[in-house]
């Protein structure tokens, strides 16, 4: 299969300024839209699947070849990564990787940070060797998203630390007061702790649950070292009042394809806003050898 892995995108990244986007797919109609707007906008993109919907979308294999094939049939050139968002212990990250995924989440931030080092080091050890990267995550993420369920809990310094160190994982997820699904009033990051992470860790951050975190917090985000920012539910919502508009103004309409195609478009229209806003549009050049 032709992904790469995060490791070297999230780098060029980190070193110019700007973050790739990682977008969470529901179905086929995700994957082509995020696709033929990454090829279209020449802009690297993380593909991932949420751990807890992996079942729903027919299991990992599935997953991987139809992504793959996608990229065949769309003739994508830009560099993609099929990304596990959330794995949700050892033995599902491995399943992924043996699957064709380039790069895998362990996130073991719900347990003691020595069993959260102990089964990262275990994922990374093996990921590694196939050249599939690996993030972890310390605190908790607010919110809910496809199941998984947290209240905001900060990362601890410390334990970023440790967790680098010992497992040496690629990118790491610090929480520090964002929150998935959708916000109750203005979000707000602990942009002092932030600082004081990158300051003590030289491997890229991630942020998570960056849907409806105004734009200049994300840049703030990303001078302070987020290479790499998640967005799920801003997709979902435009999909969905798009779905319901189309519903609704059409209904005599049941042809799938028909009631469908407008919420592809609208999926389409919330990658492009935010490939532009962290700044990954036009890297084609820096990424083909
Ligand atoms: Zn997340």
């Amino acid at each position: 299969m032709a992904f790469v892995s995060m490791t070297h995108l999230l780098k060029d990244a980190e070193k110019n300024g700007y973050a790739v986007g990682q977008f969470n797919i529901n179905g086929l109609i995700w994957a082509q839209a995020i696709l033929r707007t990454a090829e279209r906008l020449k802009s690297p993109v993380i593909i991932a699947s949420s751990d807890r919907i992996v079942d729903y979308l027919g299991g990992f294999k599935t997953i991987a070849q139809m992504v793959d094939a996608l990229m065949k049939e769309m003739n994508i050139t830009i560099p993609v990564v099929l990304h596990l968002d959330h794995g949700q212990t050892v033995e599902r990250c491995i399943a992924a990787v043996d699957a064709g995924y380039s790069s895998v989440m362990y996130d073991g931030s719900h347990l003691p940070i020595e069993e959260n080092i102990r089964n990262t080091k275990k994922v990374a050890d093996y990921a590694h060797a196939k050249f599939v990267s690996v993030e972890a995550e310390v605190g908790s993420v607010g919110g809910m998203e496809d199941g998984l369920v947290g209240g905001i809990k900060y990362a601890d310094l410390h334990e970023c630390v440790r967790l680098v160190e010992e497992t040496q994982i690629d990118a790491l997820a610090a929480a520090l007061g964002s929150v998935h699904g959708k916000y109750q009033g203005e979000p707000v990051l602990g942009f002092d702790e932030m600082q004081a992470i990158r300051a003590a860790i030289d491997i890229p951050l991630v942020l998570h649950g960056a849907s409806g975190i105004p734009l200049a917090q994300l840049k703030k985000a990303i001078a302070y070292g987020h290479a790499k920012i998640n967005i799920n539910t801003e997709c979902n919502l435009a999909w969905r009042q798009a779905l319901q508009e189309t519903m609704e103004e059409n209904l005599e309409v049941f042809e799938p394809r028909a009631l469908l195609l407008p919420s592809i478009t609208a999926i389409e229209r919330v990658v492009e806003e935010k490939m532009t806003e962290f700044g990954s549009t036009n890297r084609l050049a820096q990424h083909v050898e």
